[in-house]
């Protein structure tokens, strides 16, 4: 994908659809809209999946608590997803075992049936089946977790994904169907002509210029921020966001060592924890905190940090300390509101189309897992309102850049999948960290084929050494900077602005780090 080819589309030629974000749900639906053979246009103000959709605990899953909820028609949906993606992207979508460690004797029933409603829902799309799981058998498979009054577990399989790579591979894929993006282009306001909408004014903030872009429908997927474009519509619109953050910490791998995840059904306080094996890594998350504000760098609130910390400790034979963390980071889930709640737990995780009268179309709400629904059921209603002919959907079995099943050496290059060989081709494979499994060819190949543009677009998106470990990938930002540097054509004070700059957001993710104003 070459930035300045596609910026040299997105002003010249007309769109039937104009897409504002480019999270899972953006690019999810210019996909969509692309393989249906319609004229697609994406802007995105940061970076590709720069907001929620780099931040998640990376399940694809149908929400074993939304079950819990009685919410069966949400988890028949995602689990279909489910099985979908993980045909369709195999090379970053795998089969984790969880296992539900029992401290009660009817845990064990509880949530044997429990998980046995799950498997019966996923059918034939289903991981492998659940089962009982004897204490010898539970720590067997999780040697670390805590035996104090243990009684069994119970198994039941689910997936896990790489969530930014997936966006990355969900923008390329959508570049070669025929679709224009860029990154670090903002919608700054609509065109209207007659009271619809046919466009946007985008401004490119890396060159400061500003241009239109016109089309048919304009879509809304910015995430969190979808109210701020609806009202830049209708001044009077009344918001249908509301925010949840969720963080997560993230520990050495020797605090869950093996291929299994833990998941807590419900801690004391009613939450589901998880603690995932991750890129040799292990995630622990999540909150679940109404917040008023929104932003592009949430940052975690004490008590978040103290409730994963004691609950990590309650489940874990060995306390993780404040300096085991390796990152920390926080998402902002997009929640549509029914009504006025102050518990955003239970607001509705499935995702809601909206149309103004200038026939703007908003979508929001989901979950990762349901990209593809979502970008489904946006582009038939986006169809409607351009009055074009509807073309059926086309994505179902549509593979995602990279897909394959082929072994792949040199493991950790398994994301980039079928781009692997390319990238082994290039040389270069030496680590630029000790602490992180990263190559000077993967920077220059981010440059050059998946429109790289910073330093932090390298080590938190395209790589996942920020989230991975904190410390070292400021420490790595020298010599991203630099190869950048040679890519892209800039000159010494870009480079030293950039190490900056990565510097001050790689410290919001050390635990107790200072948070860039
Ligand atoms: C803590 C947490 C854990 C989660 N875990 C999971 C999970 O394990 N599995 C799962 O399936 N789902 C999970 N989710 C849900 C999932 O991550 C989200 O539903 C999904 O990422 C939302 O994607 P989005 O595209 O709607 O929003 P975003 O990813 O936020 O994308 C919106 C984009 O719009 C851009 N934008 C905003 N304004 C403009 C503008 N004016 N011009 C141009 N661009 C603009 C933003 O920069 C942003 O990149 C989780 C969410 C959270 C918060």
């Amino acid at each position: 994908m070459n930035r300045s080819d596609h910026l040299a589309a997105l002003e010249s030629e007309d769109f039937d659809f104009c897409i504002v974000g480019g999270g899972a749900t953006g690019l999810g639906a210019a996909v969509d809209a692309a393989a249906r053979g319609h004229r697609v246009a994406l802007v995105e103000r940061a970076d590709f999946a720069k907001g929620t959709s780099s931040r998640s605990t990376k399940l694809v899953h149908g929400g074993v608590r939304y079950l819990k909820q009685g919410n069966v028609s949400l988890v028949l949906d995602a689990l279909r997803e489910r099985g979908r993606l993980a045909r369709n992207a195999p090379h970053l979508v795998k089969d984790l075992p969880f296992v539900i460690p029992t401290y009660h004797w009817w845990e064990g029933p509880f949530y044997g049936i429990g998980m046995k409603v799950y498997d019966a829902l996923a059918g034939k799309l289903g991981f492998g089946p659940s089962h009982h799981l004897s204490k010898e058998e539970t720590l067997a498979r999780i040697p670390t977790i805590e035996p104090d009054g243990l009684t069994g577990g119970v198994i039941y399989h689910d997936g896990q994904f790489d969530d930014a790579r997936l966006a990355i591979h969900l923008a390329m894929t959508a570049s070669e169907l025929g679709a224009k993006l860029a990154n670090y282009v903002r919608c700054v306001s609509l065109i209207k002509e007659g009271g619809k909408v046919r466009g946007i004014e985008a401004l490119d903030l890396e060159s400061n210029r500003s241009f239109r872009i016109r089309a048919r429908v304009v879509i809304n997927a910015t995430g969190v921020f979808v109210d701020e474009l609806r009202r830049a519509d209708e001044p009077s619109a009344s918001e249908i966001v509301a925010v949840s953050q969720g963080v997560h910490l993230v520990l050495p791998k020797d605090f869950l060592p093996g291929d299994s995840a833990i998941m807590i059904p419900k801690t004391e306080d009613g939450r589901v924890l998880f603690a995932v094996p991750w890129h040799e890594r292990v995630v622990i998350g999540t909150t679940d905190t109404p917040l008023a504000e929104r932003s592009m760098e949430p940052r975690a609130l004490p008590e978040e940090i103290d409730f994963l910390m004691t609950h990590a400790a309650r489940y874990l034979s060995r306390d993780p300390k404040p300096e085991d963390v390796l990152s920390v980071f926080a998402g902002l889930r997009p929640l549509v509101k029914a009504g006025d709640s102050g518990n955003t737990a239970s607001l509705s995780r499935d995702h809601t189309i909206l149309v103004g009268d200038s026939g703007l179309i908003t979508i929001t709400g989901g979950k990762w897992t349901t990209y593809r629904k979502m970008a489904e059921d946006v582009i038939d209603r986006a169809e409607e309102v351009a009055g074009l002919k509807a073309v059926p959907c086309r994505t179902m079995e549509l593979p995602v850049h990279g897909a394959t099943t082929d072994e792949i050496t040199g493991s950790h290059l398994r994301p980039y999948g079928s781009d692997a060989a390319a990238i082994q081709a290039m040389g270069d494979a030496i680590r630029i960290h000790p602490a992180l499994d990263l190559a000077a060819a993967e920077v220059r190949w981010h440059a050059r084929s998946e429109m790289a543009r910073t330093v932090e677009d390298v080590l938190a998106r395209r790589s996942r050494a920020l989230l991975l470990d904190a410390r070292a990938s400021s420490e790595a930002a020298p010599t991203v900077a630099a190869i950048l540097a040679e890519e892209l054509g800039k000159d010494a004070a870009w480079r030293s602005a950039e190490e900056a700059n990565f510097n001050k957001l790689a410290q919001g993710y050390v635990l107790g780090g200072e948070w860039p104003s």
